[in-house]
């Protein structure tokens, strides 16, 4: 199954992709972490995407077309994928109809701006592997420690309150077109993202169904 996850910054897309992965074994393509870890790592597309990234603006359609292009093309990828954060304007969908992936189903997480707002003042994420993590919703065992490799906690730059506000901003002007465009094709699904991130992930996998 080829997925796509749509939804603001904070709807929620991580989380549920990872719930999705374990049901059906197929692998998470964040171009988020994927850039994030080229930041990291000191390369050349980090570089590129490093002002974009830390000002909450959308990092240049060739970059991170070019990204997925080469992620795409490996094994893990045969038997399908879930997109996160990618498409995010209509050029980057059009890149996917280029490469002649037929998308199945594309769920978009609904969540309104306000809470959007209280949510990503939580948000946390691992400095080591860049698990994701919420002080309220999604608490570690122990506070300010990645269960996962025992990395320190950190807020992302991007998360921010001023540079929240420049990427819903950003969402609406440039990735929610895209809901027309998926809803045209007949593969939008429509999740309302719940309080309880397992209520949403009961939405989402009934959506896989639908
Ligand atoms: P979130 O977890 O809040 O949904 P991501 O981690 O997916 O955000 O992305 C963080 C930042 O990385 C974006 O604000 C943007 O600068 C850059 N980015 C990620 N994916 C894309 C994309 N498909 N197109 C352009 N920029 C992207
Ligand atoms: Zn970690």
């Amino acid at each position: 199954m080829k997925l796509i996850l749509l939804g603001a910054p904070g709807a929620g897309k991580g989380t549920q992709a990872e719930k999705i992965c374990e049901k059906l074994h197929i692998p998470t393509i964040s171009t988020g972490n994927i850039i994030r870890a080229a930041l990291k790592n000191g390369t050349e597309m980090g570089l590129k995407a490093k002002a974009y990234m830390e000002a909450g603006q959308l990092v240049p359609d060739e970059v991170v077309i070019g990204i997925i292009k080469d992620r795409l093309k490996d094994d893990d990828c045969k038997n399908g994928f879930i997109l996160d954060g990618f498409p995010r304007t209509i050029p980057q969908a059009q890149a996917l109809v280029d490469m002649g992936i037929d998308i199945d189903k594309v769920i978009d997480i609904e969540v309104p701006d306000e809470k959007i707002i209280a949510r990503m003042s939580g948000r946390r994420v691992c400095s080591k592997c860049a698990n994701s993590y919420h002080m309220e919703y999604k608490k570690p065992k122990v506070d300010g420690v990645c269960d996962a490799c025992g990395g320190e906690l950190v807020q992302r730059k991007d998360d921010a309150p001023e540079t929240v506000l420049a990427r819903l901003e950003e969402y609406h002007e440039m990735t929610e077109p895209l809901k027309g465009f998926y809803d045209k094709l007949g593969k939008l699904k429509v999740v309302e993202g719940q309080e309880d991130v397992s209520d949403t992930t009961s939405l989402v996998f009934a959506a896989l169904e639908d």
